[in-house]
């Protein structure tokens, strides 16, 4: 007897399976977007996810087969994930926020077969129909006296209707554990999206890590609110995390101003919330306007571009909620790094713990990561040394899906494309992407520093930084600033501000006042555009060269 341990392959399916047993009655609430709350729970979601795996059983959809949703956060989206998945079909979650253009062809990289939308998403997809001749079957998500005449979408049915009669419960394959489960594109500022294929394996281990204590802390006591939409990297892997661990699930539907996510987090008691800065600033802007008080969030997750210093302090310091800063990408299913504090670190002073929190964080077990020099030489991790930051690991992506690229690994690395310091203790710090450092006389400035700087300033609601060319120094950075709603700034007040700050060199040389700064299909800033917008723009420093 060779003493082994059994093969249970690590299955999407067997998560859902635990939730119906283990966490039957606990709460699923969602926004909706014809605005109301809709109530369920793990069980009914069971049922209705092997109901929704008959329905494409009945339509005769093979085994691999994409099943696409456009959709926001909301229960039946979260009964998609498992029947989808679950039967053996790939979720392919296409982000509504994406050019149409790109957006068609994506679903035509992906060969979608069925696509399962929100009835707000409706236009978008008579638009897409003609150009997506894939997909053979639509399937509105509404109650089946929503559902829209003269579409002109063919065959249209309604969620509702499709999957009624069918039985609630399902015997799902014992699939290889390495099949793969879900597909995402990367948001593919330059050129075209590029697909991530995940696996069942990879999904569930992710969602093991996010779960534990130093990660995002999950459990069965756990009110999470999902803002990071499902539509963008499995919502950092919320949805399967909650079967995991059987904490209550909020959605938050369409409505992510300030004023609907705090409405919802004080009704539903949130104690936890993951979403992007650009949604907690709008959170906290309405918060902060109108006196309130978070009476019991306890903690937020925040990633996808970097936590401005100022709103992790705002967060503690102002309400009490812990911020955990989180590094990831569409190609590390996204979760890398988090950011929680060791023993060693809680007799710290609050300053000196401050200056550790705003850094991304700690790998978790499970993703390995790397600085390396141009040469490919690692770097010490002394956390001041800046390297192009490498990440391998269970859930990190190996090739693009159907890329007729090269695999972009380097000796089983994959590069982030990001720059980095690690420090002694493992810590994570993103300086910059690498498109988007300014290089300044042969040294780099840190675009995030100069915005963080720029975002602790009172009058400032949002600020991006940008290299623009210059005869001397190659590039100088200067910072575009929207102002917040009546608030006087002048370019020598926030010039002034980054005195002491930062090194005298790496102050931005001007400021740019804008209205509003684009964002992309995910909240982030898009700094290609700005740099399109101000390409007509002068440095006053160039000409005094
Ligand atoms: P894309 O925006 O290219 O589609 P992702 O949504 O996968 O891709 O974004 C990944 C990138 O977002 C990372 O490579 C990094 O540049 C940035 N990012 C994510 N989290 C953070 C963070 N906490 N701080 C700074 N940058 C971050």
């Amino acid at each position: 007897m060779l003493g082994l341990m059994q093969h249970y392959p690590l299955l999407v399916s067997s998560l859902l399976e635990f939730a119906r047993t283990q966490h039957r009655d606990t709460p699923i609430i969602s926004r909706r977007v014809e605005g109301d709350i809709h109530r369920s729970d793990y069980s009914q979601v069971a049922n209705r996810a092997c109901q929704a795996a008959h329905a494409l059983d009945a339509w005769n959809i093979p085994a691999g087969s994409r099943v696409a949703t456009l959709a926001w956060n909301g229960y039946r989206h979260f009964e998609l994930y498992y029947g989808v998945s679950g039967s053996g079909r790939v979720l392919h979650t296409i982000n509504p926020r994406l050019h149409p253009e790109q957006m068609a062809w994506i679903c035509n990289h992906a060969e979608d077969e069925v696509l399962c939308f929100d009835l707000s998403f409706l236009p978008l997809v008579q638009a897409l129909q003609s150009k997506v001749p894939s997909i053979r079957h639509y399937v509105a998500l509404c109650d089946a006296d929503k559902l829209p005449v003269d579409s002109g979408i063919p065959n249209l049915v309604s969620y509702e209707q499709w999957i009624a009669g069918h039985p609630t419960v399902y015997a799902w394959p014992q699939l290889d554990e390495n099949t793969a489960s879900s597909l995402c594109y990367t948001s593919g500022t330059t050129g075209n999206p590029k697909g991530v294929l995940y696996s069942h394996r990879s999904s569930v281990l992710h969602a093991m890590a996010i779960a534990m204590p130093d990660a995002m802390g999950l459990g069965a006591q756990q009110v999470v609110l999902a803002v990071v939409p499902m539509f963008h990297v499995n919502a950092w892997g919320l949805p399967y995390a909650a079967a995991l661990t059987g904490f209550t699930l909020v959605f938050p539907g369409a409505a992510l101003d300030g004023k609907s996510v705090y409405e919802l987090m004080e009704a539903e008691q949130v104690t936890m919330a993951a979403g992007v800065p650009t949604v907690w600033q709008m959170l906290l802007g309405y918060v902060q306007s109108q006196g309130l008080r978070f009476n019991t969030l306890r903690s937020t997750v925040v990633g996808g571009s970097a936590c401005p210093p100022a709103m992790l302090r705002t967060f503690a310091q102002d309400y009490g909620v812990d911020v955990r800063h989180a590094w990831g990408m569409t190609e590390t299913s996204p979760v890398g790094t988090v950011n929680t504090l060791k023993r060693k670190h809680m007799g710290l002073d609050v300053q000196a713990q401050h200056a550790l929190r705003i850094k991304q964080g700690r790998g978790v077990f499970g993703v390995d990561i790397e600085i390396v020099d141009g040469h490919g030489q690692p770097l010490p991790h002394d956390g001041k040394t800046p390297g192009d930051l490498l990440v391998r690991g269970a859930w990190v992506m190996k090739d693009y899906y159907r890329s007729d690229n090269p695999s972009p690994l380097q000796d089983g690395w994959f590069p982030s494309g990001d720059v980095a310091t690690i420090d002694a203790d493992g810590y994570l710090q993103i300086t910059d992407r690498s498109k988007d450092v300014i290089k300044s006389g042969g040294e780099w400035i840190s675009s995030i520093d100069v915005e963080n700087i720029a975002m602790a300033h009172p009058a400032v609601a949002m600020a991006a930084c940008i290299g623009v060319p210059h005869p001397k120094w190659d590039e100088r950075p200067i910072v575009v600033v929207v102002k917040k709603p009546g608030m006087a700034l002048e370019t020598a007040d926030l010039l002034a501000f980054y005195q002491g700050k930062m090194s005298k060199w790496q102050i931005p040389d001007d400021v740019v006042f804008v209205d509003s700064i684009p964002l992309g299909g995910t909240g982030k800033m898009q700094k290609n555009k700005l740099r399109d917008v101000l390409k007509d723009y002068q440095l006053p420093s160039a000409q005094t060269v």
